[in-house]
């Protein structure tokens, strides 16, 4: 079954499909196993400052096992982001890779306030679910942001804006570049080197 088969319904606009997984066959017994392709769809991100853009779903599988306590999902997602450089703000797309582990319990989530007893010492979140799909929309959305860029570059090189013409210096070299380039501190030390005996 495609998880997406609508997907060029909304072309470009970031429509958000639910990700859930029939686990019907998996709850008969412990140790019961299945993978499933996925397919996430994010809305455009702001974050810090910037908003990231997902052109496409990103894609991947997940493997769950029923290991009697819970069902343990893991799998791993691939796309892309469309993002500005921190630096330059030239559009850039970036490859997203992740691999990810979430657990869902059988049942209703504990009230607010209640004790989660001594399993709710690990970082693992767990989700609750009730009857035969687990949604996994939240929990891969949630590993998708944790994967963003914080200071995306177009290469790790670039050059930047010039501070005072707002030149691309990637693709132009403005004449503020050779007054900017010219530091007050090394000059100073310039001329203390011409100085050797200034200390004594
Ligand atoms: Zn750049
Ligand atoms: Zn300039």
């Amino acid at each position: 079954m495609c998880l997406w088969a609508d997907w060029d319904r909304f072309g470009h606009k970031a429509e958000v499909i639910p990700v859930r997984i029939n686990v019907a066959d998996l709850l008969t017994e412990a140790g019961q196993h299945k993978a499933a392709p996925v397919a996430v769809a994010m809305e455009p991100v702001e974050f810090g400052g910037q908003v990231f853009h997902f052109d496409r779903p990103l894609t991947g599988e997940v493997e769950i096992w029923n290991t009697g306590d819970s069902l343990l999902v893991k799998g791993s997602l691939a796309g892309e982001v469309l993002i500005q450089c921190s630096r330059c703000l030239a559009p850039i797309t970036l490859p997203l890779d992740l691999s990810f582990e979430e657990e869902f319990v059988e049942g209703e989530p504990p009230a607010e306030g209640e004790e989660a007893g001594d399993e709710g010492d690990d970082d693992r979140t767990i989700t609750y679910f009730q009857g035969d799909e687990i949604d996994l929309t939240e929990a891969l959305q949630q590993n998708i942001l944790l994967e963003l860029p914080m200071k995306p570059l177009c290469s790790e090189d670039c050059l930047g804006l010039c501070p005072t013409c707002g030149a691309n210096r990637n693709e132009t070299s403005c004449t503020c570049q050779q007054a900017t380039d010219v530091d007050p501190r090394l000059a100073a030390l310039k001329d203390l080197l011409r100085k050797p005996d200034s200390n004594s």
